[in-house]
């Protein structure tokens, strides 16, 4: 992590942590236009509001850009034929069954009761309560793809987004430019997150600081309770899913693989950045585990880009916090459209420290819950986001691992060999 992100993140935890004080403090003033119009729905509302808009004003051109150029790095699946198809089924595959599992943690936990912001948040919820699957499957085809953006619904700007990227890969040459203006307009609305980014702290201030004041203590145990419960998502997921799959379709050992994996998780959480973690991944996979270059290669780092499980898992669970911070009832059709946008987020989100909470916004966005929720666990995003990494770059070699054994590209004596040191 360079000096400079590290100063953000201390920066919007502060953020937090003041807001979280001034707030109590607030709480604590006698009603009145100082604390209620100057204050709460002043200073405070003013704060929060700037930065929440910020983010909503990224959301349509982030999604759209990086899932062009997610689709269009899938790329080379033409070139790797079978490999390629399956390990991107591999990929969505997982990233599913992450966000399923961790709807069904957020349920069960129920990490957002206790704290009720419906009361000082006038919301208009549009959860589509009783839209029948089929038409939630067809209405996801925009019919005019400008109005979809204009709209913000995000399923159809999704879907537009991974044909377009589609399109791209296969003319190939023949758009290599439209192509390098999609990579350049990627790095040009990443700069622009930055830069909303830069009032986080301000703005996280201003949403905690206005929820403390409103509810008091109440907000802690919750906040608490959804860190713990995506960690619980996270640990599920890496001990029994990957294990499992590990262990079922090739027969090799897990506790073998994570012995030998152990330094890449270590980057992972300590840099909370997929991309930073593709050197030592590959390393790993080639050296230590024994899978072929041919394969890594090619999925190592379309994984870094477009395979993130453990951000689903913390999507997943954030929606649920979420929508029962605002007391919203989640319909199936709500659910089913969670599963769906977090798949697809997931190869939108950049592998850099933050990006999945803003890429949230589009979950939340497709189901119409109030994105301030976002505000209130970005303060302390870094910690999840930690946790989430290192699953995130674990999928990818566990399907590595598994892609390689089925296609006779995995050398098993390296990889039931003792560890060796690592290459510099
Ligand atoms: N930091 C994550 C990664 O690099 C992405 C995210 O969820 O923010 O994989």
């Amino acid at each position: 992590m360079s000096k400079k992100q590290r100063g953000s993140t201390t920066k919007i935890f502060m953020g937090l942590l003041i807001g979280l004080v001034v707030g109590i403090l607030v709480y604590n003033l006698p009603a009145g236009t100082f604390k209620d119009d100057i204050l709460i729905d002043g200073i405070f509302q003013l704060l929060g509001q700037v930065f929440l808009r910020g983010i909503m004003m990224m959301v349509v051109p982030l999604v759209f850009i990086s899932l062009v150029n997610g689709a269009a790095s899938m790329g080379d699946v033409k070139k790797l034929g079978r490999v390629g198809a399956r390990t991107i089924a591999f990929y969505l595959v997982t990233t599913a069954f992450a966000v399923s599992l961790a709807l069904v943690l957020g349920y069960l936990l129920k990490p957002g009761i206790g704290l009720d912001l419906g009361a000082i948040e006038q919301i208009e919820t549009t959860v589509n309560e009783k839209t029948p699957l089929v038409q939630i499957l067809f209405e996801m085809v925009p019919r005019n793809p400008i109005s979809a953006m204009a709209d913000g619904n995000m399923l159809q700007i999704i879907v537009f987004a991974i044909i377009t990227g589609i399109g791209l890969s296969i003319l190939g040459d023949k758009v290599k430019i439209i192509l390098q203006i999609f990579e350049q307009l990627n790095e040009l609305v990443m700069k622009m997150v930055g830069f909303v980014m830069l009032f986080a702290p301000l703005g996280v201030f201003g949403l905690i600081a206005r929820t403390f004041a409103t509810v008091g203590y109440a907000a802690l145990v919750p906040l608490l309770k959804y860190i713990i419960a995506v960690y619980i998502g996270l640990i599920l997921h890496a001990g029994l899913v990957y294990s499992g799959l590990l262990k079922g379709l090739t027969g090799l050992s897990p506790k073998k693989f994570y012995k030998k994996f152990f330094p890449a998780m270590s980057v992972a959480f300590s840099t909370a950045s997929s991309n930073a973690t593709v050197p030592i991944n590959l390393d790993i996979n080639e050296k230590q585990l024994g899978v072929s270059r041919n394969i890594a290669a090619f999925t190592i780092p379309l994984g870094a880009t477009i395979n993130m499980d453990g951000t689903a898992i913390m999507q997943g669970v954030a929606t649920f916090f979420i929508a029962q911070v605002y007391n919203v009832p989640l319909s199936i059709g709500a659910i089913l459209t969670v599963v769906l946008t977090a798949t697809l987020a997931s190869i939108g989100t950049a592998g850099v420290p933050g990006v999945g909470t803003i890429m949230l916004s589009m979950v939340l966005q497709s189901i119409g819950l109030p994105l301030e929720g976002i505000g209130l666990i970005m303060g302390i995003d870094r910690l999840v986001d930690m946790g989430r990494t290192t699953v995130n770059i674990t999928g990818d070699a566990v399907c590595t691992v598994i892609i390689a054994k089925k296609e006779g590209e995995l050398d098993e004596e390296v990889f039931n060999s003792d560890s060796k040191a690592l290459s510099k």
